[in-house]
Formats: C-alpha cells, sequence, structure tokens
C-alpha cells in the first residue's frame, strides 16, 4: 500500500529533560519491541498536542509533567501507514516515573542519544532535538519554585520564570514569609471556579519589595511590605467609597494566587503596588505581620462593619484562623460579653488557654448561654465566620430582635433565609468579602501590642516543603492552626 496519500495519524512525543539526561523508554511489545523510543502517543478527537502529551505522560509514566518548549514536527512513513510526530520538550513536575507499557528506561546524556536503537520515527527526530539542546541555556537565576495550580486536585511546586513589571503602578515583592489559607484549598478542590489553573497559588504573604514602577509612590525598594489579598485601584466608585473587594480595575478585588500568579513562591509582582502594598513598621516582625493582608483585614473589616456597642453581648461563630482574627478586632471595641461557639476541642482549649476573658461554649449548647448572657433575648451582634451546613440558621436564631448579623463565612452550599421564620426579629443582615483597606491602621496596632496572631502560627516550613505543609494544614493534623512557609532567600 503506498503511503502519501494516506492522512497521517497525528502523534505526541515528550524529550523529557532532566539533571539527569533525556528520558529514553524502551518498547515491551509489538512489532518493534526492544526499540527505544520518546514517551508518548496518539492525540484523540478533540484534544491539543500539548493536552493529549500531558494525559500521555501520566498514563504511561505516572508523574506530571510541563511543556517547555516546542521542537519539531516530523512526518514519517510506515509501509500501511503514517504518522505525523509532534515533538516538544518536557520536564517533571510531580510523581516518580512508573513504567507501565514500557520494559525499561535510560537518561541519556546528549552525547550518548546515537547509541542505542530507536524507534525509525524517533530516530528522525534527533538533528532538531540536537539543534534544540544546543541553543537552551537556562540561566538558574531567572528561575524559581512556584507552587502551582496544576490542575483540578493539584497543586505542584513548578520552575517558573522569576516575574518583572508589567504596568508602571507594579511592584515586585520578594517573598520572605507566606501562609496557607482556606482558600487555597478551596481553588485545589475546584470550587473557585475563576481560579485560573497554572497559577502560583497563594494570597498571604508579607516581603521586601524588589523593584517599583515608575508610578508607585507610596512603597521604594527595600521596604518591608504586607502584601493585600485584594488589589484595587483606589479610583473606582467602589474604590473610593471604601468597598475594594469590587474594584472595578481587572486585575480588581481577588486576583492574587487566584487570576493572577500569587504569592507561594520566591518573588510576586503586585499590580496597584500603591494601594495593595503596606510598608510594615519597625520592630514588627514577619510573623507579626503575616496575616494583615487577609485574616486579619477580614477579621478587622467583620468587628468595623457589624457596630459593635460597649455593653453589647457579641457572638462569634467559628474559632478557625479567621474567627480569632475576628475576635481579636472585636476585642479592639470593648464589647460587653463576647462569646465563641466553636465544635473542636483543640480550637476550644486555644481560646480558653489565649482569650481566658471569652465564653466558649458549642453549638448544641450556644443559643443557651446566649439567651443567659445577653439581656434582650439574644446576642446584639452575631458573626458567622464557620460556614458548615447548620452555622447561618445557629447565628440568626441567636440574635436579638434589631441586631447585626454578619455572614464572614464562605458556604460551599446555598443557604436558607427563612423569611417567616424570621418576620418581626427586624435583622440586618451584612454578609460578604472583605474589604481590606485598613491594614496600615491594623500594623499600627500591631506596633502598639494591642492585636498579636502569632500564636495561629503553630507550624513553619521552607519553601522546599510546602506540599508537606499542605498536607499538615488540609488534614488538620497535630494541632495545626496556620502555617508559615520561609522564602528561600532568608
Ligand atoms: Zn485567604
Ligand atoms: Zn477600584
Amino acid at each position: 500500500m503506498k503511503t502519501d496519500n494516506v492522512k497521517p495519524i497525528d502523534v505526541v512525543a515528550a524529550v523529557i529533560v532532566s539533571d539527569s539526561g533525556i528520558l529514553a523508554t524502551q518498547r515491551s511489545h509489538g512489532e518493534f519491541k526492544d526499540r527505544w523510543e520518546f514517551p508518548g502517543g496518539k492525540i484523540e478527537p478533540g484534544e491539543t498536542p500539548e493536552e493529549a502529551l500531558i494525559r500521555e505522560i501520566r498514563e504511561e509514566l505516572d508523574i506530571e509533567i510541563r511543556i517547555d518548549s516546542f521542537i519539531d514536527i516530523v512526518d514519517y512513513s510506515y509501509p500501511d501507514f503514517r504518522i505525523r510526530l509532534h515533538v516538544f520538550a518536557c520536564s517533571v513536575v510531580s510523581g516518580n516515573i512508573t513504567l507501565k507499557e514500557h520494559e525499561s528506561l535510560k537518561w541519556l546524556k546528549q552525547d550518548e542519544l546515537s547509541s542505542i536503537e530507536w524507534l525509525p520515527a524517533d530516530r528522525i527526530v534527533m538533528p532538531a532535538l540536537e539543534k534544540y539542546l544546543g541553543n537552551v541555556t537556562i540561566d538558574r537565576k531567572s528561575v524559581m519554585p512556584a507552587y502551582t495550580y496544576l490542575e483540578k486536585g493539584h497543586f505542584g511546586l513548578i520552575e517558573k520564570s522569576v516575574p518583572h513589571i508589567i504596568s508602571q503602578k507594579d511592584a515586585i515583592v520578594r517573598v520572605t514569609l507566606s501562609s496557607i489559607c482556606t482558600s487555597d484549598l478551596h481553588i485545589k478542590h475546584g470550587s473557585v471556579p475563576r481560579a485560573v489553573p497554572g497559577i502560583t497559588v497563594g494570597h498571604e504573604m508579607v516581603g521586601v519589595v524588589e523593584q517599583v514602577g515608575s508610578a508607585v509612590h507610596n512603597v521604594k525598594p527595600g521596604d518591608r511590605v504586607t502584601v493585600n489579598v485584594e488589589t484595587y485601584c483606589g479610583e473606582c466608585f467602589f474604590c473610593k467609597n471604601g468597598f475594594v473587594n469590587n474594584c472595578e480595575d481587572p486585575d480588581g478585588g481577588w486576583a492574587l494566587g487566584c487570576r493572577i500568579d500569587g504569592g507561594q513562591t520566591e518573588y510576586v509582582r503586585v499590580p496597584h503596588a500603591d494601594m495593595g502594598l503596606n510598608r510594615i513598621p519597625d520592630g514588627v516582625t514577619d510573623e507579626q505581620a503575616l496575616f494583615v493582608g487577609d485574616i486579619l483585614a477580614t477579621g478587622y473589616w467583620a468587628a468595623r462593619i457589624s457596630e459593635i456597642k460597649n455593653n453589647d453581648t457579641v457572638l462569634i461563630i467559628g474559632a478557625g484562623p479567621t474567627g480569632i482574627c475576628t475576635l481579636e478586632c472585636t476585642m479592639l471595641k470593648n464589647p460587653g460579653k463576647i462569646i465563641v461557639c466553636e465544635k473542636s476541642e483543640e480550637r476550644i482549649a486555644f481560646v480558653k488557654e489565649h482569650y481566658p476573658d471569652v465564653f466558649v461554649v458549642k453549638p448544641e449548647s450556644c443559643k443557651d448561654l446566649v439567651m443567659e448572657q445577653s439581656a434582650h433575648g439574644g446576642a446584639d451582634v452575631v458573626m458567622e465566620v464557620a460556614g458548615a451546613d447548620d452555622t447561618f440558621r445557629l447565628a440568626w436564631e441567636c440574635a436579638r430582635p434589631n441586631a447585626i448579623v454578619t455572614v464572614v463565612a464562605l458556604y460551599d452550599k446555598p443557604q436558607q433565609l427563612p423569611l417567616p421564620d424570621m418576620y418581626g426579629k427586624n435583622l440586618t443582615f451584612k454578609t460578604g468579602g472583605v474589604d481590606g483597606c485598613d491594614c496600615d491602621e491594623i500594623l499600627r496596632l500591631i506596633a502598639e501590642g494591642k492585636i498579636d496572631t502569632t500564636p495561629l502560627i503553630t507550624h513553619r516550613f521552607t519553601l522546599d516543603n510546602i506540599e508537606e505543609a499542605y498536607r499538615i494544614f488540609e488534614n488538620r493534623i497535630d494541632g495545626v492552626i496556620k502555617v508559615a512557609v520561609e522564602g528561600k532567600h532568608n
């Protein structure tokens, strides 16, 4: 059969390059048994070559790869079919190679490439490969490890280029300390639809300004800064009214570590640096400032919008990290009584140890205690920071008539608002995401010793060990509350 007019079969191949060399795999069956090839396979309908390659390598070798560069497309006619081989240079992102369809593997140095017997099609890739390898010089100073959202269910530490200034309002910050937030886990599990696969995760961080664009005036290289979870323009209607969470700029709102590269890495580009960076006062450590831009901003905002008065009984539902930050900021308002509702024994013990003046109660006894400790048939202010299945109901049930109920929690599911049941209670609900525009004020309170969130940091890791940090944080192992991840340059 003459194959010239036959439509070629599109096939992908991965030239996987590592410090050990270039990966060759040996076929275990078929006509070309024992010959060597670059791993890969057929492109399925609807797939791009890149998608096919990532899938094939996952299936054949049980590893995740990153595609670094296109090398060549070669055509090869076998006696009764033609293939068109798309060849890419790749590197391993995570996993250990497990051979599933091959007999053995070899890592070849460049000068060993012709020492083995390749499949015919793979052999004709060699000139292009030699040319590619001759041209690559990887500048190690321009790459950094970045913990990245690869796809639903998977984060991985991969190499990325160090970011540079794109807009003159940008700053590049060297991350000295970062943390992991529950929202990072939400991204990992696919419950943040706007999160973009491929982005570096992490939106809680502090660091040192490395470089600024010409339009940045509030910070300069060398300044120690907190990085706000929200980037915002400061100029639109919402920003001017303090609703920075709703900033209309394309980079406005929660972008870092969600829609653009975040901080679980060595360097991060921060848009609108004049708005989103706050200088850390001398004498305030990185650990003291670590939560300013996210969970502490959230707690501060929640306490502010809840209009707490002096003799109020305030109920805070949830004593997780954000609940504790909310408690710290509520205490600054000097209400009459504070009740914290929490079900975890570990967290109850934490509150009792660090905040002895606060009532702590489990959900099943919460309503009774609130009634006992409030003058007007319920809490004057309720802040719902738990986000569990039944905590929204608990929140409004524990509120007195005309109370303010502030919902800080992010729920996985829709909640019921049973208006007939609450008719006549005349409640005011406040809901939504933090407007993180009080960071200077929060830093001042930390410097004065009025806010201290360092007890929340129960575990410390280096960036190299961030995988382990996630394992501990995600599985709530070993009494973890928050982890601190040190940047590499420390
Ligand atoms: Zn967060
Ligand atoms: Zn704005």
